[in-house]
């Protein structure tokens, strides 16, 4: 909690006054060091007005806005600023010129000047911009631009025009008032996002560390009190599991919207997290995964980071062969945080193994794309095409199994004395404690060498560059587990689609000689509604609970534009899915090596603290 949102009323209009005197007095004077004003003007409009205090230096200065931010796509920022324009000290008016449609140069602004701007921001979700009358939400990339030749130098960030009754959670630093905030860089202050509403808040203390609960939302959506008990058992598994803790305070932004949502976004110091009201309201089984995942992100991408991804280039498409690691390996993370907090049991763990290796197996595309060219290829992951399961896999649902096999591998190879922990932990401890930067998959391989002393080539080169099979039953057998290909009849609905990260659901492929090609569906169509719901993340659910002869009722909108209302009978196809079970005969060997692999400690370690007991 900040020190602003425990002052009185009173007070608060008092200071708020007294601190827009003194940002009207600044312009005169001009700060020494980059500044920016965010005014929230107009709500209702959605128009932010941005001011930005350059300090003396250069005659040409230029600013840059970012075209894209933190996920992996180009969404240009830029269409969404309105007009720009500058000033010298006095007042006087500066030349502006547009260089490119992100980029502008301020001429004459050698002794200063403020350069303003007006935005349009009305994004929701954890990855965008918004400001609307309930409240505002920024990822600050999205709308400030940046010094070119001024990314690395301190600056200061305030808000102004903040509705009555508004507060302000962002894991920036802040000074005495509670609306002025200040960064070491630009790359800092763009990874902090800041929520500015009537939000609730909690927080808690948990092995040293603190953490803030920030959470916008309808009270009848949530239970504050159960999400901060859980927010506890995965921060303790995390750290514990990392032995490390690299923050003094950490902050959870939750937002649970009524429409589409779903997702969360990484932060070095906090995470953003969106989950559907009516899905919170069923479990809490969504929130866990997902904020698992981002808070492992800490570690995994936010420090431990790729080389490819640094010095970020805020100009255009940054490629990484790693988001396998990143954001798979991530995933992999977030099982394992899972079971060491006690949310997720080992019957839970394999089905949900097994339903991995079945959405890779399913895609035609794992016998054409790597794992590598998966991670390049993330900035095409707009286009509905490129999702198609011929076309491309998921650098998630591949890069999850590939670190479980990693561990397994690892493991093997180091007969017990290492894991996927310690994988992990030695990648903090010689890139991310050291301020260097991993060389890609070059790198993860350095590391899993490192810690089994042995030569782990071939898998890298199979798996992970290459495209090969992936034995699933060499790597299990050593945990007493096997894949079982189970034939099964499932019900088909006669298309695949999938969405953009926030974007709606849209046809991929419809089915030759389908019921749904018969009623008209086509690829490139719009799914709006599908049985009277909007179409969203909850959409996948809804055509899982169909039965084979149930009617499916969509409302599309075709690429030309046109709303049309399309039913047809579900039918069926035969199918493989891939099951995790056990061996006929597991022995205790293999069962200790299981307890140590579930718990992600190497057998050894457990060993030593007397947990696994009957292991040779
Ligand atoms: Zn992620």
């Amino acid at each position: 909690m900040n020190l602003f949102s425990r002052l009185g009323r009173t007070l608060r209009r008092a200071l708020c006054l007294a601190i827009l005197a003194l940002s009207s007095a600044s312009i005169a004077q001009s700060p020494a060091s980059l500044t920016y004003s965010i005014s929230l003007l107009s709500p209702e409009q959605h128009l932010v007005e941005v001011q930005i205090f350059l300090p003396e230096g250069t005659a040409q200065s230029e600013l840059q806005l970012p075209v894209w931010n933190a996920l992996y796509q180009v969404r240009d920022f830029a269409q969404y600023v309105n007009w720009v324009r500058a000033k010298d000290r006095s007042g006087h008016p500066l030349a502006v010129r547009e260089l490119n449609h992100s980029r502008w140069q301020i001429q004459g602004a050698e002794r200063g000047a403020i350069v303003e701007y007006q935005m349009y921001v009305d994004a929701p979700g954890p990855f965008n911009a918004q400001l609307n009358t309930h409240h505002a939400f920024f990822n600050l990339a999205q709308i400030l631009m940046y010094p070119v030749d001024g990314r690395s130098a301190a600056l200061n960030v305030r808000f102004s025009h903040i509705p009555e009754g508004w507060r302000i959670a962002t894991p920036l630093a802040s000074s005495f008032s509670g609306e002025e905030f200040t960064a070491a860089n630009y790359d800092r202050l763009v990874d902090s996002p800041v929520e500015i509403g009537k939000f609730q808040e909690s927080d808690f203390d948990e092995g040293g560390g603190h953490y803030r609960v920030i959470v916008d939302a309808d009270s009848g959506d949530f239970d504050l009190a159960k999400i901060v008990a859980t927010l506890h058992k995965i921060v303790a598994a995390a750290t514990s599991w990392m032995n490390d803790r690299p923050f003094e305070t950490y902050t959870f932004f939750y937002h649970f919207p009524r429409g589409p949502a779903g997702g969360g976004m990484e932060h070095a110091f906090s995470t953003a997290i969106d989950v559907n009201a009516e899905v919170m309201r069923q479990s809490l089984d969504a929130l866990t995964s997902v904020t698992a995942h981002e808070f492992f992100h800490l570690w995994n991408v936010k420090r431990i980071r790729p080389q490819t991804l640094e010095p970020i280039d805020y100009t255009k498409e940054n490629y990484t062969r790693a988001l396998w690691f990143s954001e798979g390996v991530t995933s992999t993370a977030e099982g394992t945080i899972q079971l060491r907090a006690g949310l997720l049991d080992e019957e839970q763990y394999l089905y949900r193994l097994g339903e991995q290796i079945t959405e890779l197996e399913r895609r035609p595309a794992h016998l054409t794309q790597s794992a590598e060219e998966s991670s390049l290829d993330a900035w095409l992951e707009g286009s509905g095409y490129y999702r198609r399961a011929d076309r491309s896999v998921s650098y998630y649902n591949k890069g999850e199994l590939l670190g479980v096999m990693l561990d397994l591998a690892v493991r093997e190879a180091s007969h017990g004395q290492a894991s996927l922990r310690e994988v992990l932990q030695w990648m903090n401890d010689n890139y991310a404690k050291k301020g260097r930067f991993f060389n890609d998959s070059a790198g993860v391989r350095e590391a899993a060498e490192a810690v089994s002393h042995s030569d782990l080539g071939a898998f890298f080169t199979k798996y992970v560059a290459g495209t090969e099979e992936i034995p699933w039953n060499d790597f299990l057998r050593s945990v007493g587990l096997r894949v079982e290909v189970v034939p099964n009849t499932v019900t088909d609905a006669g298309f695949t689609a999938s969405r953009n990260f926030d974007g709606p659901m849209s046809v991929n492929a419809v089915t030759s000689g389908s019921e749904a090609e018969h009623a008209g569906l086509q690829a490139g169509d719009t799914i709006i509604e599908l049985q009277g719901k909007p179409a969203g993340q909850e959409s996948r659910e809804e055509l899982t609970r169909l039965n084979v002869g149930d009617t499916l009722t969509v409302k599309v909108r075709s690429r030309r534009g046109g709303d049309r209302e399309l039913k047809w009978k579900v039918g069926s196809r035969q199918e493989v899915s891939y099951e995790v079970k056990n061996l006929d005969q597991v022995t205790d060997q293999q069962r200790a090596r299981r307890t140590a692999w579930l718990k992600g400690e190497a057998q050894s370690a457990m060993e030593n603290s007397g947990v696994a007991g009957t292991a040779k």
